[in-house]
C-alpha cells in the first residue's frame, strides 16, 4: 500500500491480495487448512508462515487478512487481528496482556458485556480492576498507580456518548507504564483519532458500522505489529476467536463504503439532533455534535448516534417506541436501517437501578442509531410518535 493514500483510496484498495485469476471483487477463500507442496514445505511453514502463507484459518486465512490489512490501513496502525465478534477482540486484547496480580482501571461507562469482563472474569484471575468516572481526568490521575498494567475505555461510551479525551488519558496511562486499550465502535474508524491521541491497541466491533448492513458479526484488534503478530495472535489463535473468511469478505465489502455510509449517517443525526434539542417533553438531548455536549469538539464530528431522554418517563418512552414507524425497535447500531433501544429495560437491564442512575441511563432514555434513510423522514417520524407520549 502506498503510505500516501488517502483513507478514501486505503478504504476501497489496501490489503487487497489478488489471485493468479485476477479477480477484482475480492475472492472469498472459504477453506479451513492450506496444502503444501511437500512434507518438508510443511515443516517449514509451521516453523515460521511468511506474510502471505497460511496453515489452518483459525490462525489466519488470506480473505481474513486482507480485512485485517484494509482495516488496519484505516485506522494507521501497522497491523491486525480479525476476531469472531467485537467481545472477542475486547476480551482478546485485555486477556492477552494481563497476568494476576495486574492491575487495570477502566471508565465506568461500559457496554453490558465489557462490564462482565473487566467486573467478573478478570478478577477470578487475580486481576484488580479499578473504575472510575472516565471523564474526570482528576480520578484517572488518582487510579492509574505506577505499575497499572493498562486502562481500558470506550473512546464515546454506550449509551450516554460521554466523549473521553484520550490524549490526556494516554498521557497519564504512560506516564505509568500502562497500556492504553481502547474500545472505538461509537467513534467508528472514519472519525478516529485513537492513535495519534495515543492508544496503543485500538478495538472494533466490525457488527456495528463495519458491516453496516446488519448481517454479520466480527470484530478486530488493531495495533503495533509487535503487540497484534505476538501476544494478540498467540493468544486468539489457540484460545478460537478466529473471524470466519466468510463474515471478513462481507467486512470488506463494507470498509469500501464506510465513509461514505458513516458520514451521511452522522450529517443527519446532526439534523436530527439540532432539530429535537430545545423539545419540552425531553429531558435532554445527547449529540457529541451539539455545542451543549459537555465535550463538544473532542470528536471531529458528532458521530451516528444520539440519545434522548424523555422526561416523563418510561411508559411515555415506550409509548414514543411503539408510535415508530420507520426507526426499528432493536438493539443493534451502525445498520444502514434506524435502530431506536429502550436501554434500561434491554441492553443495560442487568444493571441495578442505582448503577443505570449514576451512569445517566433513565427510564426515559432511548438510544438512536441514525441510518441512511432520508433524515427529514427520520425527524417526521421521531416527532409524531413524540406527540404520542
Ligand atoms: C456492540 C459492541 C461491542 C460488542 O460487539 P459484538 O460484535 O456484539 O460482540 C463492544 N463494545 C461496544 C461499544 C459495542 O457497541
Amino acid at each position: 500500500m502506498s503510505e500516501n493514500w488517502k483513507s478514501r483510496t486505503r478504504m476501497v484498495h489496501a490489503g487487497t491480495r489478488r489471485s493468479g485469476y485476477g479477480e477484482m471483487s475480492e475472492a472469498l477463500f472459504l477453506t479451513q487448512g492450506f496444502a503444501y507442496e511437500s512434507a518438508e514445505a510443511a515443516e517449514a511453514r509451521f516453523v515460521e508462515a511468511g506474510e502471505d502463507e497460511f496453515v489452518y484459518a483459525r490462525y489466519g486465512n488470506p480473505t481474513v487478512a486482507m480485512f485485517e490489512d484494509r482495516l488496519a490501513a484505516l485506522e494507521g496502525t501497522e497491523a491486525g487481528f480479525a476476531t469472531a465478534s467485537g467481545m472477542a477482540a475486547v476480551n482478546g486484547a485485555l486477556m492477552a496482556f494481563l497476568k494476576a496480580g495486574d492491575r487495570v482501571v477502566a471508565a465506568r461507562a461500559l457496554f453490558g458485556s465489557c462490564l462482565y469482563i473487566l467486573e467478573d472474569v478478570l478478577p477470578r484471575f487475580g486481576v484488580e480492576v479499578v473504575f472510575v468516572d472516565g471523564t474526570d481526568l482528576s480520578q484517572w490521575e488518582r487510579a492509574v498507580t505506577a505499575g497499572t498494567r493498562a486502562v481500558f475505555y470506550e473512546t464515546v461510551s454506550n449509551p450516554t456518548l460521554e466523549v473521553i479525551d484520550t490524549a490526556a488519558v494516554a498521557r497519564i496511562a504512560h506516564a505509568a507504564g500502562a497500556l492504553v486499550i481502547v474500545d472505538n465502535v461509537f467513534a467508528t474508524p472514519v472519525y478516529s483519532q485513537a492513535v495519534a491521541q495515543g492508544a496503543d491497541l485500538v478495538v472494533y466491533s466490525a457488527t456495528k458500522h463495519i458491516d453496516g448492513q446488519g448481517r454479520c458479526l466480527g470484530g478486530a484488534i488493531l495495533g503495533p505489529r509487535e503487540a497484534i503478530r505476538g501476544p494478540v495472535e498467540t493468544y486468539m489463535k489457540h484460545t478460537g476467536g478466529a473471524m470466519s473468511p466468510f463474515n471478513a469478505w462481507v467486512m470488506l465489502k463494507g470498509l469500501e463504503t464506510i465513509d461514505l455510509r458513516v458520514r451521511a449517517q452522522a450529517a443527519s443525526a446532526q439534523a436530527i439532533s439540532e432539530g429535537l434539542d430545545g423539545d419540552a417533553r425531553l429531558a435532554r438531548v445527547i449529540y457529541p455534535g451539539l455545542p451543549a455536549h459537555p465535550q463538544h469538539g473532542l470528536m471531529p464530528e458528532g458521530g451516528t448516534m444520539v440519545a434522548i431522554d424523555v422526561a416523563a418517563g418510561k411508559d411515555a418512552a415506550f409509548r414514543l417506541l411503539d408510535a415508530l414507524r420507520i426507526w426499528t425497535i432493536s438493539n443493534n447500531l451502525g445498520d444502514a436501517k434506524s435502530i431506536a433501544t429502550h436501554p434500561a429495560t434491554t441492553t443495560h437491564q442487568r444493571l441495578t437501578p442505582e448503577r443505570r442512575a449514576a451512569l445517566g441511563i433513565t427510564d426515559g432514555l432511548i438510544r438512536l442509531s441514525v441510518g441512511l434513510e432520508d433524515s427529514g423522514d427520520l425527524l417526521d417520524d421521531l416527532t409524531r410518535a413524540l406527540e404520542m407520549i
